[in-house]
């Protein structure tokens, strides 16, 4: 077997490669290994607050080329099914960048590119297929035939990372199991110029066991992405993905500004499926292993976890990869205390996002209550601009746990 590499990183998502960007700048010998051949659409998140865009920026994402992979959305509002609608800017109406919609099949590439650049090697089409992890000694990853042993390895591979099963840390996410699809359409409104131009805002539309995100992407498409609990399973099972879509589509209401008919709008890629959406870990970090990204665990991406989190596991991550990677000295074992400087500072930055995550789903699973608390959202523009802000990542998620902001905020 050929010597190890220093780290080998599973997935080239956007925490694989940005990741891997950030420890080869730092002079370590980065291989980044991705199962696809190509990159694909699969189901995943393209909307996020401002905050997803600071992190590009601080992985070196140029401004130029974040404006030509991303459209500017000045809202996302939330609808529930009794009609209550709050629009949530995240900071923009008072002065902030807005949030944007991502263009998946140019940000991923061109992260894939910011990596290669730095100097990390992008290995396509190989499955990690399993890893075996040796705490005392290098890891041994196995793709088919080959075998390859890397002093740090790390899963960036999405809810079902290989390497969170090899450290035996993966567990269910602590909801009721949930499908997420996802897919393109283009926007007729772009092609006919009778049609009422759109406002822009992205909508998130609560209907039964479920929600429905409709976000605006560059080259006039929209994208679609759908969460269903565990009450559509049968019928998901029974008459497929397109037709389950097209029936929960009809579901979303029209609005002034969003009357077109989405169910029947021409899709631009096909469904994409994710099952079970979300998981947890126990941990995220040991001796020669770390999980960023999703694999670090994801809950839903109804409160806004997803890129921006996976992007901040990574400056989270990259300094403990690289003191792990420093030689022992006496007692201290660097890879141990790395691992647990890693763990801590994930706590520490997301703990009370995760507690905000956690209420919310309370009260999603509560239609009374969702419309309740919705309603008061609407009417309370302070309260609003906060829940927006602590949504996005824009400010510390503990100000929506401050009993002054619950009371405020559930006051009759
Ligand atoms: C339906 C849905 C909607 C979402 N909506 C949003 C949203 O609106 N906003 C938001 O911010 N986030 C959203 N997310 C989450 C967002 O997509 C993720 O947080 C983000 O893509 C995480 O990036 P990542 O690099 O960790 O993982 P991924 O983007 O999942 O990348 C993982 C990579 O690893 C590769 N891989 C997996 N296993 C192996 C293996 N064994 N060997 C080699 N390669 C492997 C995969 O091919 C893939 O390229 C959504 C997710 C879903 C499922």
């Amino acid at each position: 077997m050929n010597a190890p590499v220093d780290v080998a990183i599973v997935g080239a998502g956007p925490s694989g490669t940005v990741l891997g960007a950030a420890l080869a700048r730092a002079g370590i010998e980065v291989l980044i290994l991705e199962a696809a051949r190509a990159w694909h659409w699969r189901a995943g998140g393209v909307f996020t607050s401002p905050a997803a865009v600071a992190a590009l920026d601080r992985a070196g994402l140029p401004r130029a080329t974040v404006e030509t992979l991303t459209r500017p959305i000045p809202a996302m509002r939330l609808e529930t099914p009794g009609g209550a609608a709050v629009r949530l800017t995240y900071g923009a109406d008072r002065g902030g960048p807005p949030a944007v919609g991502f263009d998946r099949s140019r940000l991923d590439p061109a992260l894939e590119d910011l990596a290669r650049e730095a100097g990390v090697t992008v290995r396509r089409g190989v499955r990690v297929d399993a890893v075996e992890l040796d705490p005392s000694a290098t890891a041994t990853l196995h793709l088919g035939d080959e075998h390859l042993r890397a002093r740090i390895v790390v899963g960036a591979d999405g809810t079902a990372s290989v390497v969170a099963r090899a450290a035996g840390v993966q567990r269910p996410a602590r909801l009721p199991p949930r499908i997420g699809l996802s897919w393109h359409v283009a926007d007729p409104r772009a092609r006919d110029p009778a049609l009422p131009r759109p406002l822009g805002d992205a909508r998130l539309v609560v209907v039964n066991d479920g929600y429905v995100g409709l976000a605006p992407v560059p080259g006039d498409r929209l994208n679609i992405g759908i969460v269903l609990g565990p009450s559509w399973r049968d019928e998901l099972a029974r008459t497929g993905a397109a037709a389950t879509s097209r029936r929960v589509l009809r579901l979303v209401p029209h609005a002034a500004d969003d009357d077109v008919a989405w169910a029947d709008a021409e899709p631009c890629d096909r469904i994409s499926g994710a099952s079970p959406l979300g998981g947890r870990v126990t941990r995220r970090a040991g001796p020669g292993w770390f999980l960023v990204g999703d694999a670090a665990g994801f809950l839903d991406p109804f409160t806004g976890e997803g890129l921006h989190r996976a992007l901040v596991s990574t400056e989270l991550a990259a300094p403990a990869i690289k003191a792990a990677l420093t030689r022992p000295t006496g007692r201290r074992s660097p890879a141990a205390e790395a691992g647990g400087a890693y763990e801590r500072a994930m706590r520490r930055r997301f703990a009370s996002k995760d507690a905000v995550s956690w209420l919310v789903q309370t009260f999603l699973a509560r239609p009374g209550t969702f419309e309740y608390v919705a309603r008061r959202l609407a009417d309370r523009p302070d309260v609003r601009a906060t829940m927006g802000l602590v949504m996005g990542d824009l400010v510390p998620a503990s100000r929506a746990l401050d009993p002054r902001f619950i009371a405020a905020l559930l006051a009759p």
